[in-house]
């Protein structure tokens, strides 16, 4: 069971092997699921979780769809997106100041047609429910999308993502023992997870931190299990999750959110130049980077003996785009 759900997407996102990527690394089989390529205006994670934030809005007669993110959000590109594609109006609370010309997702959320607000990083969320309170005021019906999407109604997504994935993988005759994933507001890593437990897979579920460092008071694999659990009770379902459940490497937040380091540089140009696919510098650059980086270490090994258990011991890397931001860091990456 679950709630209602609009297509926006283009699904079954493949799943390849990186051959050359995985010969040179010399550990285990990797193949990657191509979550950038889920079709709504080039792309990424986010576009699996509106489906149903964008049919939830219109179940509540929303007219106005309200998110916020940094100024390269690609999850405020593809709400965007949606809006449009639905006829709803967008608005978009950016953290931080216009930049002199707009460029990647920037561009992009001008160009599709959303109406931007800038306020500091830590305002973000209050900004939005004054928004939302203005129009309702006005008479509107707003519905406010939480950073990335993530709250039970839009993880049902990367629950899906998930069935959708062990169908392919059995089909290809593929069982991979890890799942790596960049993670940050949590809902693509709460939606696999709860998937996969739902569905008895046996492997790990790794979330590479993006953001958060091992914070005391409130870990990160709280969240998670909170976002896992509004999901179970949005789609109907008894399984429970608990933070210990959560997997999670705080070992590549390198200079902070947005900077671009070697790790970084190293992913994409790996990937570009081997494989002929387009890693994002924020996101999926620095997963696949850790994930590179642990192989290196033998934190994630694979192999064995002959080629079915190296199957056994594959690695599926979740693509989750973000290529649009490549243009922003221009400078960073050139
Ligand atoms: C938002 C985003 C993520 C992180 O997904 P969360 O559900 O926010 O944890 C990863 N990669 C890209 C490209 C993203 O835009």
């Amino acid at each position: 069971m679950r709630s209602s759900r609009i297509i926006l997407a283009q699904l079954p996102t493949p799943i390849e092997p990186l051959e050359k990527i995985s010969a040179l690394l010399g550990g285990p089989r990797i193949l990657i699921k191509r979550d950038d390529q889920t079709g709504l205006a080039l792309g990424g994670n986010k576009t699996r979780k509106l489906e149903f934030l964008l049919a939830d809005a219109i179940g509540k007669h929303a007219d106005v769809l309200i998110t916020a993110g940094a100024p390269q959000s690609n999850h405020c590109r593809q709400t965007a997106a949606a809006a449009a594609k639905a006829g709803l109006r967008c608005v978009i609370v950016l953290g931080g100041s216009p930049p002199d010309v707009p460029n990647g997702n920037l561009l992009l959320d001008r160009m599709l047609g959303a109406e931007i607000e800038w306020t500091d990083r830590d305002h973000r969320n209050t900004r939005m429910e004054e928004i939302a309170a203005q129009m309702r005021t006005e008479g509107h019906t707003p519905y406010v999308i939480p950073v990335g999407g993530s709250n039970g109604v839009g993880a049902q997504g990367y629950v899906l993502a998930a069935q959708e994935a062990f169908g392919q993988l059995a089909q290809l005759g593929e069982h991979v023992a890890t799942m790596v994933v960049a993670s940050s507001s949590g809902g693509t890593q709460a939606g696999l997870a709860l998937g996969a437990k739902m569905a008895g897979y046996d492997g790990r579920i790794l979330g590479i931190s993006i953001d958060k460092g091992e914070r005391g008071p409130d870990p990160y694999e709280v969240e998670l299990a909170a976002i896992a659990n509004a999901t179970a009770e949005v789609m109907g379902s008894p399984v429970r999750m608990t933070a210990d459940e959560f997997s999670v490497e705080y070992g590549y937040l390198g200079g902070g959110y947005g900077i671009v380091g070697s790790l970084e540089r190293g992913a994409l140009s790996a990937m570009a130049k081997e494989e002929g696919i387009i890693l994002d510098p924020v996101y999926s650059g620095r997963a696949f980077g850790a994930l590179m980086d642990m192989i290196g270490k033998g934190k994630i090994v694979g192999g064995g003996e002959g080629e079915k258990s190296e199957k056994r011991n594959g690695v599926l890397f979740w693509h989750t785009g973000g290529g649009p931001s490549c243009f922003a860091y221009a400078k960073e990456l050139a």
